[in-house]
């Protein structure tokens, strides 16, 4: 038999060298918070896989549904027929939408398919060009929603040209003007409406511009809620100008902020919304949700996918929205959420933290850093160690915790099981202060 070591040596020889990894071992198992690595570790995950597995891994309930889907249909194409879980998906997901003129579903498999549609359907119903994104946004690895990421350079390096007619706005978060954490979210709102507006003038005319996409929460680039306010501006740009504002709630769905979905701590109607991830628990799947009156103008057929909303898959994401419901998860997630705002406010006073922040159980902690930006940051510290961010992740990690970094900045991010008992979220929280403590003495 093969040892786990030769197993891991002979996976870094054959899988691409395309894809980087926290840890050089075998997942083997996972139940609840943690997961049981081929080397014999046992390792609490306050990952969730990237903000998929909420419930935590292997929810007995959500696994039931999809092995008793297995036994009955496994691949119902879209393209073919209705199949039974994918309209019983859309029954439980229409009461949890944001607002109800969103009732009108499409599924695919990843959260850049529905990317990818949601680019598609703005361009053709509005018969505009152009797609306004965020500066730090993380929309997907597709072309599409790869030419709308602007949260790190390695995602297109060497892979362009991308798709055209996409604009960049900043988004509120006081780095991007290289302003203090303490900034005053109504004048990160007005700085950039301000420059939204300037961009819709120099730019991208209003009557080019099919849609702005953004995420409420900005996730792989730092972790910051957009203000209300903002998205307030945002929906108001929209509406007098006839743009289509495309709400990205693929990593902020589903619970994971405190609510259904982020965009709901601010009133705004998003015209399209696209989710994926928590949607069926580490099944792959995707949706594209608009409201009728828009998906209406899409010629039959214009739309479609081998995979699209598969039968296992959607049986996966009933039996996760029934557990939402069931195992009042929203009641804990709020309370852990108050939990691990306790747990790290003392950090504020270290001089090397800069921020905690976040909603829910999305939560940022950001450390200072000696090359952030440029020489002409103030907020760069030539003092503070560099690399705060991973270094601190790493120690996590051996202390026996997964905690993943964002990609641009020094952030670590908190994206624990939405069901994380009281005891695990104050294990995981003294793993971290312990690691902080001895990487920033
Ligand atoms: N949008 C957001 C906000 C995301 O966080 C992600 C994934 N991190 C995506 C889109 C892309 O999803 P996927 O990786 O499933 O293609």
């Amino acid at each position: 038999s093969q040892t786990h070591a030769s197993l891991v040596e002979f996976g870094q020889r054959h899988v691409t060298k395309g894809i980087g990894r926290q840890v050089e071992a075998i997942i083997e198992k996972g139940e609840g918070s943690y997961l049981t690595l081929g080397d014999g570790r046992k390792m609490l995950d306050f990952t969730c896989g990237i903000a998929v597995t909420n419930l935590g891994h292997c929810h007995p309930k959500v696994s039931a549904a999809a092995a008793e889907q297995c036994m009955k249909l496994v691949h119902g194409q879209c393209s073919i027929g209705f199949h039974g879980p994918y309209l019983e998906l859309i029954q439980r997901l229409l009461p949890m939408m944001p607002h109800p003129s969103l009732d009108s579903f499409y599924f695919w498999n990843s959260g850049s398919e529905a990317i990818e549609g949601a680019i598609k359907m703005a361009r053709s119903v509005s018969g505009r060009q152009n797609i306004i994104t965020l500066q730090g946004a993380y929309h997907g690895r597709t072309y599409g929603a790869l030419a709308l990421t602007k949260s790190k350079t390695v995602y297109a390096e060497g892979f362009h040209p991308l798709m055209p007619g996409v604009f960049t706005a900043p988004f509120p978060y006081w780095h991007h003007f290289s302003l203090p954490p303490t900034t005053p979210a109504s004048e990160l709102t007005s700085l950039c409406l301000n420059q939204l507006e300037l961009l819709l003038q120099q730019q991208s005319a209003p009557k080019d511009t099919a849609a702005i996409i953004l995420e409420p929460v900005i996730g792989e680039g730092g972790y910051v809620p957009a203000p209300p306010e903002y998205l307030k501006g945002l929906r108001e740009i929209c509406d007098r100008e006839g743009i289509l504002l495309i709400v990205d709630e693929v990593q902020s769905g589903f619970l994971r902020t405190g609510k259904n979905f982020a965009i709901e701590y601010s009133g705004v109607r998003p015209d399209i919304m696209t989710v994926a991830k928590g949607l069926a628990n580490g099944f792959p799947l995707s949706g594209i949700i608009t409201r009728r009156e828009i998906s209406d103008g899409l010629r039959p057929g214009s739309m479609g996918g081998t995979y699209a909303g598969n039968a296992v898959a959607c049986a996966a994401a009933v039996a996760t929205a029934d557990a939402f419901k069931n195992e009042n998860i929203l009641e804990n997630v709020n309370a852990r959420s108050k939990e691990l705002f306790g747990y790290l406010e003392p950090l504020r006073s270290n001089p090397a933290i800069l921020d905690i922040r976040g909603l829910g159980l999305m939560v940022a902690v950001e450390f200072a850093s000696p090359t952030r930006t440029s020489v002409h940051d103030p907020l760069r510290n030539p003092h503070a160690p560099a690399k705060l961010a991973s270094r601190v992740a790493k120690r996590c990690q051996e202390k026996g915790m997964f905690l993943l970094t964002t990609s641009a900045y020094e952030v670590v991010r908190f994206m624990p099981a939405l069901n994380v008992s009281k005891e695990d979220l104050k294990k995981g929280c003294d793993i971290f202060v312990e690691a902080v403590d001895e990487i920033v003495r």
